[in-house]
């Protein structure tokens, strides 16, 4: 039997190569393999040799082009054949990146397996767009939820508990569900002034902020039409990237690398 591979899941942070960690960076300048999802970006991809073999497993909402069981099988067939495997995945791959999945599959399959951790959206997106998640006196607390909806159901969130105006709700895969997203949180007491920003392409050179609120959400983004990646937060926090000095980190005039 040949020698296994090991398989790294390796988050690739919200877009920018400046936001890698080290070790991210180090595993994937010294790549032979790598299965990459859609979210990691050309930036990153850039800095894989170029002998590097890239499996491109490309995910939209929609169309997954392949399965994740199908991931899983082909991560454990990889390393079992002998390669050591750098699975590149967006943000971290423990916050809505079926990181968790792959890693028991690995482990059932008795293949050693690390797990380095990314940026995820919401911290990344919220420090280009000058919003701190959390803020003394206004937001104690910060929630990231999926509003991706399964096929044929209907978004099934606890509204009651996300429609709190002291805690800062993050929704990853959102822009699809502004609709039910925005009449849950209202029908559950959430203000319908309290302040929306929807982040798309976060720390990236395309990255927009559009701001908005939840009572106007469904409008402005119909108007707007955010290219994804895209991120909603919701929460009065947002208020203060919409006032200096907070809104010129989002507009840019703050900058220091
Ligand atoms: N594991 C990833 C999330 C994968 S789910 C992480 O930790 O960030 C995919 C969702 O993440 C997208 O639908 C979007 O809501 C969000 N997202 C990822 N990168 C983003 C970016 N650069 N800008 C805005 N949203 C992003």
């Amino acid at each position: 039997m040949r020698n296994r591979g090991k398989v790294w899941l390796v988050g690739a942070g919200p877009g920018d190569p400046d936001l890698l960690t080290l070790k991210a960076a180090r595993l994937i300048a010294a790549a032979r393999v790598a299965v990459v999802d859609r979210l990691v970006g050309a930036g990153i991809l850039a800095l894989l040799p170029s002998d590097c073999r890239v499996i491109d497993v490309g995910k939209e909402t929609g169309h997954h082009s392949l399965p994740q069981p199908e991931i899983n099988a082909l991560l454990v067939r990889l390393a079992s054949d002998g390669a050591d495997v750098v699975r590149l995945k967006g943000g971290d791959p423990f916050i809505f990146g079926r990181g968790g999945e792959e890693v028991l599959e690995l482990a059932a399959a008795g293949i050693p397996f690390a797990v380095v951790p990314g940026i995820t959206a919401a911290a990344g997106c919220a420090a280009a767009a000058g919003i701190p998640l959390t803020h003394r006196g206004i937001a104690e607390g910060v929630r990231l939820v999926t509003g991706h909806l399964q096929q044929d159901h209907a978004l099934d969130l606890d509204w009651t508990r996300l429609a709190d105006p002291r805690c800062t709700l993050v929704v990853y895969m959102g822009v699809g569900s502004v609709a039910p997203l925005s009449g849950g949180l209202m029908a559950a007491g959430l203000n319908a002034a309290t302040p929306v920003a929807v982040i798309e392409r976060g720390t990236t050179a395309a990255q927009r902020t559009l701001f908005s609120t939840v009572g106007t959400l469904v409008d402005d983004v119909a108007r707007w039409q955010p290219q994804p990646p895209a991120l909603l937060v919701i929460g009065e926090v947002v208020r203060l990237a919409q006032d200096r000095p907070l809104a010129a980190v989002a507009t840019g005039e703050v900058c220091c690398g």
